[in-house]
């Protein structure tokens, strides 16, 4: 059997979308799971929408996420160039043989013509499509046009009449009619070819043997098969991914929220959460298995898993993973994590210990959904000076006399404690023996010590902060309270 070989083949148009970031991974997880390679192709031929740079950030995220390319413009390979701008003559021949078959023509039409057309077509209410106005110039007529040095664009022809097949690996056999296909644009007047026609050239002599791509390509696949069959080249496997959509039902747009990878790295969501996620936008295991790495998912990864309904996007379940995958962390890979973010918000600075941040992140963590929530979620175990709320310190049926006054028995009591006892368990234990021994209610004393230690409603529980804090900060906070 042949190498299988699949690619992904990116515009260079910014930032990765989350969308093409699924079309990256399904690709890499199809190529690995059959043992095959996976090629990174750059299609620039869209040199209006090109960003600068984008190339190399293509590159850096997806090795963020874990994808490794077997052949690409960064490593080379045996298929290059791998950038579609370095294949211009690699195209120019191909577009002659297909012009010499009498399967492609030169059309000169202006863009006021065109507009016009479009305009027409609009008021009639018709499907906007090339009304062919070029497709019957003789040779002569060709000829001297060229040598007038007017410009053209070269089309390719859809056949007359006939219903075209073509065959998706998850949709089956789907057919279209040729009337409904517009004879679009393979090479531009720069010369340089449209992803219709490099798309396909550069996937047969990278001898890509599936695509994988979004099924807003599904409308371009008749016309691509067509091209195929002129050349008489074999097609690849079409596997059309379904459309992902937001919760409302709508397309995922930036309205509604981040949709570029890299919003989602900014906010302290790990790669391993993301991959995990976009793993489960149109596949779904057959142990119905929900928590999945990077090597089970392609354990288990299969076409017969996949489904062309649309997929949705929920960034609970985003959150929810991220969770877990934060909480899979060793306290010091964690806290390396974090303290970027905290730096950033001026809550630790390099004199910070990475001992003493990792007892704040220790006692956070669970409830952590993605580390930039580290700041807002520990900020006020970083501050020198707490300002009370007086009424969040009182305890439901206590006046705030009372609770001052047990906040001074137990800053008695945690007074006579070593510093070297000075642990979450130790704490918990010697605390409430004495609330038992002297016959207390817990609240009466937990609640209070606990907000003056925080200065929250919400927070770990009294004796995570009084650790985290270390005995001299906690013992600081419950006087500043009392006072
Ligand atoms: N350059 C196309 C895109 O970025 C590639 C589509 C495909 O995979 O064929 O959408």
């Amino acid at each position: 059997m042949n190498q299988l070989r699949l690619r992904f083949a990116p515009s260079p148009t910014g930032f990765l979308h989350i969308g093409n970031l699924r079309s990256a991974l399904f690709g890499y997880f199809l190529a690995k799971s059959l043992k095959g390679d996976f090629i990174l192709r750059i299609e620039d031929t869209d040199q209006k929408r090109e960003v600068e740079g984008a190339t190399k950030s293509l590159l850096d995220i997806l090795s963020w996420v874990g994808v490794k390319f077997d052949e690409g413009p960064h490593i080379g390979g045996d298929h290059g160039p791998y950038i579609q701008t370095q294949r211009i003559d690699i195209y120019q021949k191909y577009i002659k043989e297909l012009l010499d078959k009498g399967d492609a023509y030169y059309c000169f039409c202006s863009s006021e013509r065109l507009e016009e057309m479009r305009k027409k077509q609009q008021e009639n209410k018709k499907a906007p499509k090339y009304d062919q106005h070029c497709r019957h110039l003789s040779k002569e007529d060709i000829k001297a046009k060229i040598k007038n040095g007017e410009s053209y664009v070269i089309r390719q022809k859809m056949p007359a009449s006939c219903c075209i097949e073509v065959y998706d690996e998850l949709r089956g056999k789907i057919v279209f009619k040729s009337e409904d296909l517009d004879d679009h644009v393979l090479i531009k007047s720069n010369g340089i070819p449209t992803y219709q026609f490099a798309n396909i050239v550069d996937d047969h002599l990278m001898k890509i043997t599936h695509v994988t791509r979004g099924d807003e390509w599904l409308a371009s696949f008749p016309k691509n098969a067509l091209l195929y069959k002129t050349f008489g080249w074999q097609m690849p496997k079409y596997i059309h991914l379904p459309l992902i959509l937001n919760k409302g039902g709508g397309k995922l747009s930036k309205r509604q929220g981040d949709v570029f990878v890299e919003d989602y790295r900014t906010k302290g969501y790990l790669p391993e959460a993301i991959v995990n996620f976009c793993a489960l936008l149109g596949w779904h295991p057959k142990d119905d298995q929900e928590i999945l790495s990077m090597s089970e998912i392609i354990d288990k990864f299969s076409l017969e898993g996949m489904g062309v309904s649309p997929a949705v996007f929920d960034l609970e379940k985003l959150d929810y993973l991220n969770g877990h995958y934060i909480r899979q962390k060793s306290i010091e890979d964690l806290s390396v994590l974090c303290r970027p973010y905290l730096t950033k918000e001026g809550l630790v600075n390099k004199e910070t210990k990475d001992s003493d941040l990792q007892k704040i992140i220790e006692i956070s963590k669970e409830r952590l959904k993605k580390i930039e929530d580290i700041s807002s979620m520990t900020h006020y175990l970083f501050m020198n000076e707490i300002i009370y709320e007086e009424n969040l310190l009182v305890w439901k049926s206590l006046t705030l006399e009372e609770s001052k006054n047990n906040l001074r028995e137990i800053y008695k009591l945690l007074q006579e404690i070593e510093e070297g006892s000075w642990t979450k368990e130790n704490l918990e234990k010697i605390v409430f023996d004495w609330l038992k021994e002297n016959d207390k209610k817990n609240g009466d004393y937990l609640w209070p010590l606990r907000v003056s230690l925080s200065g929250q409603k919400n927070s770990p529980n009294p004796f995570e902060l009084a650790w985290a804090l270390g005995k001299e900060k906690s013992l600081k906070r419950i006087f500043k309270a009392i006072n």
